[in-house]
């Protein structure tokens, strides 16, 4: 039997729209479209170009079992597995941190430092998660010999597709284990260290929104007591596995910008120490160079 024609899409999309308002999602209209064109495999040109078009039973139901994961505060990237960074396509599951647009301004810092330096550049990532930071400096900069890590071993198989998927399956070393334990060895050798490390203070994390709370990796979000837990050790690991010359370049909270520069100065072999601010106007990413000799 032909499956009967219920709700059309401009209808479908008003219905969810107001049930995930009353969910108390931020962005109802958005989050409905985006859904529904994952249910239905369309693009959005599609859904603006056919909003008199009939669903069939069977896609009405796909649609709102997405739209029921929305209203229960899953993430929408993880409900449609995938997020965009750095134009590029990434897959993403609750293993991985959803990769923030601001996160880009690191990707930026570490593109423009790079012809600086001549010959291949070797570049450190420490917690790469989805793989978005390394993946895009690998498809950025044919120079760049990109080593990534994470203490999480299923973030690193996510991280790895995500080379796959963009063809950088060769490019890019992935390493699993806690901070500079997997590169032991490799003093002074890398040209750039990056890192969006975990930086939410712990007695903070309660307060986070319901998506990010409930939904992502704490151990992508936790820094420990003041949030820098983990910015200190990256500092002390940064000294000894970067070439004189070579660049630390770290994501931080937009209140921390004063206090992890404080903590970049305080180290005696790093200068040249910068705050880079987002298009918010937010203290974004704190550089630093490490100083040629001991
Ligand atoms: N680089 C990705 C991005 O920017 O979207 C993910 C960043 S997320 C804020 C921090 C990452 O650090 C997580 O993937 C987490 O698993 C990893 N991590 C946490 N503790 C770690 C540790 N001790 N050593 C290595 N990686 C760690
Ligand atoms: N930017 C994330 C947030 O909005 C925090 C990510 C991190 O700790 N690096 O919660």
């Amino acid at each position: 039997m032909e499956p009967q024609a219920t709700e059309n899409v401009a209808d479908a999309l008003r219905r969810a729209a107001a049930r995930l308002k009353q969910a108390g999602v931020g962005t109802p209209k958005l989050d409905a479209e985006v859904l529904l064109m994952k249910s239905l495999g369309w693009s959005r040109e599609d859904l603006y170009r056919n909003p008199e078009r009939a669903l069939r039973d069977v896609q009405t139901q796909g649609f709102e079992e997405l739209v029921s994961r929305r209203v229960r505060a899953e993430p929408v990237a993880y409900v449609t597995g995938s997020q965009e960074f750095w134009s590029l396509d990434f897959r993403v599951t609750p293993d991985v941190l959803i990769p923030r647009p601001e996160t880009e301004h690191l990707v930026e810092t570490v593109l423009e430092f790079l012809p600086s330096r001549r010959g291949p550049c070797r570049i450190l990532e420490i917690g790469t998660g989805s793989g978005a930071v390394a993946v895009s400096l690998a498809k950025e900069s044919a120079r760049a010999e990109v080593w990534a890590t994470d203490v999480s071993a299923p973030a690193l198989e996510v991280a790895r597709e995500n080379a796959a998927r963009h063809g950088l399956g060769d490019r890019i070393r992935w390493r699993r284990g806690d901070l500079f334990a997997p590169v032991r060895g490799l003093s002074g050798w890398f040209d750039v260290l990056v890192s969006n490390p975990p930086y939410v203070p712990s007695g903070e994390i309660a307060g986070l929104q319901r998506d990010v709370r409930d939904w992502e990796p704490a151990l992508a979000l936790d820094g420990g007591g003041d949030g820098m837990g983990f910015c200190r050790r990256l500092v002390r690991g940064g000294v000894r596995h970067l070439r004189a010359g070579g660049m630390l370049a770290v994501e931080v909270g937009a209140e921390q910008g004063a206090d992890v520069s404080g903590l970049f100065q305080a180290q005696e072999k790093l200068h040249r120490v910068g705050v880079r601010r987002d298009y918010a106007g937010l203290p974004r990413v704190v550089t630093a160079e490490r100083m040629p000799g001991v």
